[in-house]
């Protein structure tokens, strides 16, 4: 028998759910069966490479399967071993990521794969506290490399798994607000004979049928023991946290042109978000300046020169997990000063044919394809 517990934080209620052994018994036999026959197909699952394994899970974070495919077989092909990707530089990885997203989690394969060889000998280790050491693992993707690499009895608890297991248990708030409990659980029900396809098998669950809008119940194997749905709550959790709107950025992005038809790029500076990736130089409008003026002034600021903004190329809409952006890219002449990286890592002047060298974040590649059909 387990019992989950948690107090509120408001202090107001307790909240507990008690399994008997003998349910958590039928969630693995259950769950197991329904595997062995939907698991998915996943290129991952056809060795137990670790590194291979491991490069799946943090492509897997916060991506999509069917958009990682392509991406981990690209990889693989260019990274094959821990070693290789040791020795790549940091911009040809960043290269190798361009369109994921989320590119920390680049930054932190390629540091991990040097602590690899430093601490490990260029071995994966097996032992859960000298995982998570490692850059960018966290427990999660530390439970998932180990229980789908090495058969080890380490649970996960990955957003998929978060939602399958606080409609199981009908958890009466925000998963974020019950993390202890979620991993208790996680841990009670992992079958310790199969972890591997136990955990695969969770994942499969919530990819598949457990589904955030929507859920399958009725080709669910834990359908009759699920409180959610004996409660026909299933749809409303799990409960979601009150969200303040995010805030939007307007932009403003020059495309610098000299006399050699060349354009400016420059590297943003490692650490921060879309470290190490080239882009447009540009930065955010103050109150009551037009885009024209914002583009000037901050081209001033970031690079010392003088540039003629020109016309209007494209707006682009962007979404990133904390803000919005709109950028407005201009045209814009180059005439006075030698550009200086004041406030980026380089800058290069680069032809249209040698952009596609670097490095580009998503919303900077809809400058290029613009420039080229201009
Ligand atoms: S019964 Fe429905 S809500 Fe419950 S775990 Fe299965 S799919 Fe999810």
């Amino acid at each position: 028998m387990i019992v989950l517990q948690l107090q509120q934080q408001s202090g107001s209620a307790d909240w507990e759910v008690s399994l008997p052994s003998s349910a958590i018994l039928e969630f693995r036999r259950s769950l197991l069966a329904w595997y062995s026959q939907n698991g998915r197909d996943l290129p991952w699952r056809h060795h137990a490479d670790p590194y291979a394994i491991w490069v799946s899970e943090i492509m897997l974070q916060q991506t999509q399967v069917k958009t990682v495919i392509p991406y981990y077989q690209r990889w693989l092909a260019q990274f094959p071993t821990i070693e290789t990707l040791a020795a790549a530089d940091l911009q040809q990885v960043l290269k190798a990521w361009q369109g994921l997203g989320y590119y920390a989690r680049a930054r932190n394969l390629h540091k991990a794969s040097q602590e690899i060889i430093q601490r490990h000998n260029g071995i994966f280790p097996t032992h859960l506290s000298d995982v998570l050491a490692l850059s960018g693992i966290g427990r999660t993707t530390a439970g998932g490399i180990l229980s789908a690499a090495f058969n080890q009895p380490v649970a996960i608890l990955d957003g998929n798994v978060k939602r399958v297991l606080a409609r199981l248990v009908a958890l009466p708030m925000p998963p974020t607000k019950a993390t202890k409990p979620l991993w208790q659980l996680s841990e009670s029900l992992l079958d310790p004979e199969q972890p591997r396809d136990f955990n695969q098998a969770l994942m499969d669950l919530g990819a598949t049928i457990c589904t955030p809008h929507n859920p399958a119940c009725n080709r669910c194997p834990w359908m009759s023991h699920c409180r959610a749905y004996n409660l026909n709550i299933q749809s409303t959790l799990p409960m979601r946290e009150t969200s303040s709107p995010i805030p939007h950025k307007n932009i403003g992005v020059a495309v610098i042109w000299n006399e050699q038809k060349e354009i400016l790029i420059d590297r943003r500076p490692q650490n921060g978000l879309l470290g190490g990736l080239w882009e447009f130089p540009g930065g955010k409008l103050e109150p009551g300046e037009t885009v024209e003026e914002c583009i000037k002034r901050e081209i001033q600021e970031e690079l010392g020169i003088e540039i003629e903004v020109g016309k209007h190329l494209i707006t682009i809409d962007h979404t990133y997990t904390h803000f919005r952006v709109t950028l407005n890219v201009h045209h814009c002449r180059h005439l006075t000063g030698i550009p200086q990286p004041i406030e980026s890592d380089e800058i290069r002047w680069v032809t249209l044919d040698e952009i596609d060298q670097f490095p580009f974040p998503k919303a900077n590649i809809q400058i290029i394809d613009a420039l080229r059909q201009a």
